[in-house]
């Protein structure tokens, strides 16, 4: 997987600071790779890589993820921005009938598709308001696809338009029309015909079709296993006709869904459904987050890097404990992991586990919680340097000073020295049970 290929890159490169230009590009080369293993086309990919590469240089890597780890992430995020940047519902709100036109290869999937989304359109789906759906076949070529789709009609309990053998696409597109504005539809599908590549002719009727029935969506539908010639099939017929938006099929299958992003690239247009088998009702909204993961082929190395903040956390937390059992500990640690138990999560929450610990947490709500943290700061604040690292050196004199300082009493003061001795303890308790990490196992 990506995530594989990018430790490798990146293993020397652990502990660093920021992703450098080099580090980066180095980094984009293998996104390139999995990018056209993903299936996504070539000067789709090229464009791409460009476009984060700049992103990612000099971003900071968490300190508890590997750099490759964090270039996933970078990649992951724009790859679901391109992906899911509009919002993917059919836009029908017109004067009745609105039209639907369905464009793309043969085979491709678009029979099955205007039968599932008339299917859709027509139960109300989605809490949506139930439409009135007449569906006609404009496929002449192919023998059988008009009794295709009114086979399926009969299955969805959608209406067909009546067929009539030797008539021509756009007679059969005019026929439609009319018939869906006299009888009251809100919603007229037109399946058209399959081209087995990018065909003139086809193409020329398709264009006729799309003027007389000024459709309100086309619908250009694409097979996910399309590859490098998704750039060409998406150009075509993105320079024929209008589209408003694309459908990927066979996402039921192991495509690694890399047309999605060619499909966004080079239409521009949303990705509104996607196909994931043959019955009626495998039709979905399209998920950019699952399809960019797909394309990335990595399981949870994002949800791993949403995670990293907080075990940076947990490493602040180890470093400390270490400090603590060398009796390295000092005030200003002390003001850190007080602010920290404010917060309540990373060690504060840790903390409550711990017998000592939990006096010490004890003591400080009892003291008043926030207001007690605030008067312990300003105690810190008036030691010198020197007492703040050696905490022993404040005798009976220093507490009477450093209580006028910081406006508290010499009880205050002892309060906090007690709390420091407390988490010193504690501490030292976790080094002898294993760190943090030997806690946490023990815990559970
Ligand atoms: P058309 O030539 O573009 O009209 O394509 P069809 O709608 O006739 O579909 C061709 C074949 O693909 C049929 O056997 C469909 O059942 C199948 N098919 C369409 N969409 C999907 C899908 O999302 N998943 C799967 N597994 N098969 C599909
Ligand atoms: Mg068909």
């Amino acid at each position: 997987s990506l995530s594989d290929r990018l430790g490798g890159v990146f293993d020397r490169l652990r502990g660093r600071g920021a992703l450098t230009e080099a580090d980066v590009r180095t980094a984009m080369r293998e996104v390139r790779v999995a990018l056209l293993e993903a299936d996504v086309a070539l000067p789709v990919a090229r464009d791409f890589v460009d476009k984060i590469t700049e992103q990612a240089i000099g971003q900071n890597v968490l300190r508890s993820i590997t750099p490759g780890q964090q270039v996933v992430k970078i990649v992951h995020d724009a790859l679901v921005a391109m992906l899911g940047a509009d919002a993917s519902e059919l836009l029908l709100d017109v004067t009745p009938p609105a039209v639907v036109m369905m464009v793309g290869l043969q085979g491709s999937g678009k029979t099955t598709t205007t039968a599932k989304i008339a299917k859709r359109l027509s139960s109300g789906a989605m809490g949506r308001e139930r439409k009135k759906v007449l569906m006609a076949s404009l496929d002449v070529n192919r023998p059988a696809a008009q009794e295709q789709l009114a086979t399926l009609g009969t299955q969805v309990e959608v209406s067909t338009l009546p067929i009539i053998t030797g008539q021509q696409p756009v007679e059969i597109a005019r026929r439609a029309l009319q018939a869906a504005k006299l009888q009251g539809y809100d919603v007229l599908m037109l399946d058209t015909a399959g081209r087995l590549h990018v065909d003139q002719a086809l193409m020329d009727e398709m264009k006729a079709v799309a003027e007389i029935a000024t459709p309100q969506e086309i619908l250009l539908v694409v097979d996910s296993l399309t590859g490098q010639d998704a750039v060409n099939v998406a150009t075509s017929f993105s320079e024929q006709v209008p589209l408003t938006g694309v459908v990927l099929t066979r996402m039921d299958g192991d495509a690694r869904g890399g047309a999605a992003l060619s499909m966004r690239a080079v239409t521009g247009k949303p990705i509104k459904f996607a196909g994931v088998g043959e019955k009626m009702d495998a039709l979905e909204a399209f998920h950019p987050e699952r399809v960019a993961g797909r394309i990335l082929g990595m399981g949870d190395v994002v949800s791993l890097v949403e995670r990293a903040a907080e075990s940076i956390q947990q490493e602040d937390a180890e470093r400390m404990a270490k400090k603590m059992a060398k009796g390295q500990f000092d005030m200003d640690d002390l003001r850190g992991q007080l602010q920290q138990m404010r917060r309540m999560g990373g060690l504060g929450a840790l903390a409550g586990m711990m017998p000592g610990m939990k006096k010490a947490q004890n003591a400080l709500a009892d003291a008043g919680g926030d207001k007690i943290l605030l008067r312990m700061d300003a105690i810190i604040t008036s030691m010198t340097p020197k007492e703040r690292a050696k905490p022993d050196l404040v005798n009976a004199k220093r507490k009477i000073r450093i209580a006028k300082g910081s406006g508290t009493t010499v009880q205050d003061v002892n309060k906090l020295l007690k709390m420091h001795q407390e988490m010193s303890t504690a501490m030292k308790k976790i080094k002898k049970m294993g760190g943090i990490k030997g806690m946490m196992a023990m815990l559970g």
